[in-house]
């Protein structure tokens, strides 16, 4: 390219530049949108293979790739399509959720939560809780057993599809719920309103492939995986 025809292209270059720079990746906490931009399945933090044997790459494969990706093209054509919903971060359209048609709410709750699960795990995740959370969790439910036997609870008997969750109330307390479908906590129509600072996707597409029936075995695999440092993050930011 020429000098001079390059200087002749650069205000519009910079100009692309700059919008690309406003519109963050939509990964851990970036899950915003923008009235011009769509929102994006986030990179997944770790190789598909990175959690097994916990949850193998298969299902880690298709649940990203298929399912979340599918959550996420859905999301847009619904925001598409209830004018309300236009330019809304991902945090706002599910806080208020009830004033949205029901495929923002499924689709929208299914992008928040998966985004939220895969930061949650990590290949170098599992064993007792650290940092603050570790107390808070010995003050709620006296031992971290004890909360495991809960959150398990939670997890095994959401009939059918839904999630699992900890989160912090109003008060700063934390409670574990679970919620249908793609709902979670955060939502105006939860309820047992709250932050989730830890999540559990029920579903059988997270555990089919490899658990058939057997929940409950995947639900102790889980334990073996959870990103105490991400989850501290997140519990600080709720508690502040
Ligand atoms: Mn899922």
């Amino acid at each position: 390219m020429k000098r001079r025809s390059f200087i002749k292209i650069l205000p519009a270059n910079l100009l692309i530049i700059k919008s690309l720079a406003s519109c963050q990746k939509p990964y851990l906490k970036n899950l915003n949108s923008s009235k011009n931009m769509a929102f994006e399945l986030p990179v997944l933090p770790y190789a598909v293979t990175a959690l097994e044997p916990h949850v193998d790459a298969k299902t880690m494969e298709i649940h990203h790739g298929k399912h979340h990706n599918a959550y996420v093209t859905n999301l847009n054509v619904a925001v598409k399509a209830d004018p309300k919903a236009a330019g809304k971060t991902l945090d706002d359209l599910v806080k208020n959720i009830s004033k949205y048609a029901p495929a923002v709410r499924n689709n929208g709750g299914g992008h928040w939560n998966h985004s939220m699960f895969w930061n949650i795990m990590s290949p170098k995740g599992g064993g007792a809780p650290k940092g603050e959370i570790a107390f808070a969790i010995n003050g709620a439910f006296g031992s971290y057993d004890n909360f495991k036997t809960q959150f398990a609870a939670a997890a095994a008997t959401r009939f059918g599809s839904g999630w699992a969750w900890l989160s912090v109330d109003a008060s700063k307390n934390l409670f574990i719920s679970s919620t249908p479908n793609q709902d979670n906590p955060l939502m105006d129509v939860a309820e047992k309103k709250g932050t989730p600072v830890l999540g559990l996707d029920v579903w059988e597409h997270a555990y089919y492939l490899h658990y058939q029936n057997r929940r409950p075995d995947y639900v102790t695999a889980f334990f073996n995986l959870i990103n105490w440092d991400e989850v501290n993050v997140r519990f600080k930011a709720a508690i502040a």
